[in-house]
């Protein structure tokens, strides 16, 4: 009831004090946002409303129909003029009294009640006609959410639409507080005439923002003067999304870390600026030990736990930002500078293992991690990322291959090294194309008879250049470049076609071929060696297929399955230098195996290992397995092991490993070759 008094007493004040305006043509009204409700209005205006009297009028709800965009412009109107009384607009309207509209230029400014309340003095010709074009047009800029505003040359607003007025921070800002883009303002402001479209920070009362922004200059139809009238959108959404896009295209999702792409343009600059001030710095590349024992054993949920345990500790350590940098898996990578010598780096890297070790809690485990590192200092040893990168990464492995959880610096003969093994690998690939290996044949011999009853295929390489290779050169970087198969099929055709030569002069002999662990993992591994066993002519119970103890430890169940079906075909498998791995006797009936060959290590030293000699060969007695000895030089040697009751031997005391002419001298009894 008091409000409903109120609003009458505000009525009947306005009535009063601005009776003489019921005199004039134009028409006159106040508005009471508040409570959307004209207050008073003059009789000219009567007719512009379609009102039947004052009272009438003044009853209406004028909330009735009224869209949103119009109630907030409404609201927004009076608080400008709560900010700045003195200000008016000037803006086209459409009323729609009794629900038929009539468009009018209104001209609105502030007018408070006797208590004190804001209201909205409108004042209008309410003859004014405008043309449908026009209409729409002062529509659209009404209802827009596209913020216009016309500025005059120098800054001033001389227009702003209500989209513009309800972002700007006070009403009439000037370009210059409105725009923090200083290069826009003076491009803006600079007397030259076109468009500029930008997207740039603005000012606004909801504080800073992105927007899209198209200015272009013509001439203020009031002045004649110059003038910018500048639309802007805000962006900032999508700026926020494009940039959350580039953060993501940078970094790694689960450390948050620069990553690779990322690095390769920031590292290279701070290099660059380090190098231009003639300091020096160091990258460092730095590989988790055992990660993947870890991802093993606890899961990948406990593997990312860790890695993003350890960029933490990074970042921790690293006192400026985006110096640190995950490559990917368990691979790290730091920029260190300025630094004043290689000993100034030292304790950098001390200080980066330091926070690694410590033992981490990992899903209620303690873990603890070491790293092994890699340095490579710039400008020393180059000064472009991609080649620092690979000389830290040559670095690392030389840590890894001396022991781990240490650091090396790169040398230029790691490079060489790497350059030889890539050579070689190279080298590798047409010996084989060009069948420069050659299969030797280093006879065993039953200690008993002293006869001869197998022989092992050793591999030579034929080299053009370097003459004979030894297997130790050339095995390891088969193994490496994935020729190790091809290799071994290369043997094994070899061997066959000597045992097949050497029955045809009467002489069985069985023979053994060495089988790299790696060769397990081929799926056709069984099915390839059978087909060139049979298509050579040769019998599968007269090969034996030398294996380490490598390929059971893992019980992984393929090689084991490919050892049972080899077993199946009829092969023989024997376990080779037997006593330099894990070495579990218990574990040897679990596998089909038919041969054990003791390590030349303990037939060397027999004097003092022969508990595990004898060990072994009663051991192999109660599986009914054979046992060899190999690397067999003296007669005392031998002596020891015929007391043991060793099966066979093999050595250079009988014989080296001899190319197949003369090994088959040999067997025919014609010759008893020592070379
Ligand atoms: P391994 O299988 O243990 O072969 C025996 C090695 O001991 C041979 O060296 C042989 O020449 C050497 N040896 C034999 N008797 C004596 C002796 O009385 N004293 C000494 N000090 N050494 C003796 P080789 O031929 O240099 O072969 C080295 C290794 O290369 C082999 O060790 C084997 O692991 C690997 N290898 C050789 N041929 C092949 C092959 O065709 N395929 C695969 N995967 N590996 C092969
Ligand atoms: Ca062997
Ligand atoms: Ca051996």
């Amino acid at each position: 009831m008091s409000h409903i008094k109120s609003i009458d007493q505000d009525a009947q004040w306005f009535a009063k004090k601005l009776q003489p305006l019921n005199r004039l043509h134009t028409v006159y009204w106040v508005f009471d946002i508040d409570n959307a409700r004209v207050l008073w209005a003059n009789t000219a205006s009567l007719k512009l409303w379609r009102a039947e009297s004052l009272d009438e009028l003044m009853s209406r709800d004028m909330s009735d129909g009224v869209s949103v965009s119009v109630a907030k412009r409404l609201t927004q109107y009076q608080n400008d003029f709560i900010n700045n009384d003195q200000i008016e607009f000037r803006e086209n309207w459409t009323l729609y009294p009794n629900d038929e509209p009539a468009t009018v230029e209104v001209i609105f400014s502030a007018i408070r009640t006797e208590s004190g309340r804001m209201c909205m003095h409108c004042e209008s010709k309410s003859d004014v006609l405008f043309d449908a074009e026009d209409l729409r047009i002062s529509e659209a800029l009404l209802h827009t959410s596209v913020q216009i505003t016309l500025y005059s040359q120098s800054g001033k607003t001389l227009y702003q639409n209500p989209a513009a007025r309800s972002i700007s921070r006070h009403a009439g800002e000037s370009l210059q507080d409105h725009f923090s883009n200083k290069d826009l303002v003076n491009t803006l402001t600079a007397n030259v005439s076109g468009e500029v479209n930008t997207v740039s920070r603005v000012n606004t009362r909801n504080g800073p923002r992105w927007h899209d922004i198209t200015a272009r200059m013509c001439t203020d139809a009031v002045t004649g003067k110059v003038a910018w009238l500048v639309s802007e959108v805000d962006v900032s959404k999508l700026k926020a999304m494009e940039e959350h896009a580039q953060f993501l295209a940078g970094h790694d999702t689960l450390t948050k870390l620069p990553n690779r792409k990322h690095l390769s343009i920031v590292f290279q600059e701070k290099i660059d600026n380090l190098i231009a001030n003639n300091q020096m710095g160091c990258l460092l590349f730095m590989d988790l030990d055992n990660f993947k024992d870890v991802n093993d054993t606890l899961g990948h949920a406990a593997g990312d736990q860790l890695l993003v345990e350890v960029a933490n500790r990074l970042t921790q350590i690293v006192s400026e930002k985006n110096t640190v940098a995950r490559l990917g898996g368990d691979e790290f990578l730091f920029l260190i500078g300025p630094v004043e010598s290689k000993n100034d780096t030292l304790a950098r890297i001390e200080e980066i293992s330091n926070a690694i070790s410590f033992p981490m809690d990992i899903e209620g485990r303690k873990l603890q991690v070491t790293p092994s590192i890699g340095a490579a200092l710039f400008p020393a040893d180059g000064t472009e990322i991609n080649a620092l990168m690979r000389q830290a990464d040559l670095a690392m492995y030389h840590t890894k291959d001396s022991g781990r959880n240490s650091y090396s610096f790169y040398s230029t003969e790691m490079s060489k090294a790497v350059s030889a093994r890539v050579n070689l690998e190279s080298e590798l690939a047409t010996a084989i194309r060009e069948n420069q290996f050659v299969a030797f044949f280093q006879p065993r011999i039953n200690i008993e008879t002293n006869q001869v009853v197998c022989a092992e295929a050793l591999v030579r390489w034929q080299h053009p250049n370097k003459g004979m290779v030894p297997p130790d050169e050339f095995i390891p970087a088969c193994e490496a470049c994935g020729l190790i198969g091809d290799l071994g099929k290369v043997v094994l055709q070899q061997t066959v076609k000597a045992q097949k030569i050497l029955a045809e002069s009467g002489i069985d002999i069985r023979m053994s071929i060495n089988l790299s662990p790696l060769q397990f993992s081929e799926s056709d591994l069984v099915e390839e060696i059978l087909r060139i066993v049979k298509s050579e002519g040769g019998e599968p119970h007269n090969i034996e297929l030398e294996i380490t103890e490598s390929v059971l430890l893992g019980n992984d169940a393929a090689s084991i399955d490919k050892l049972n079906s080899l077993v199946e075909y009829g092969f023989k498998i024997a376990i080779d230098d037997f006593g330099t791995g894990y070495s579990n006797l218990a574990y040897l009936h679990k596998y089909p195996l038919h041969c054990i060959k003791i390590d030349r290590s303990f037939i060397r030293e027999i004097e003092r290992a022969h508990p595990i000699v004898r060990l072994v060969i009663s051991m192999a007695e109660l599986f009914d397995m054979n046992v060899v000895a190999e690397g067999v030089e003296t007669e005392e040697q031998l002596q020891l092991l015929q007391q043991y009751q060793c099966n066979e031997y093999q050595g250079f005391l009988f014989s080296k490993p001899l190319a197949f002419e003369h090994f088959k001298l040999l067997v025919e009894g014609k010759n008893r070759y020592v070379a």
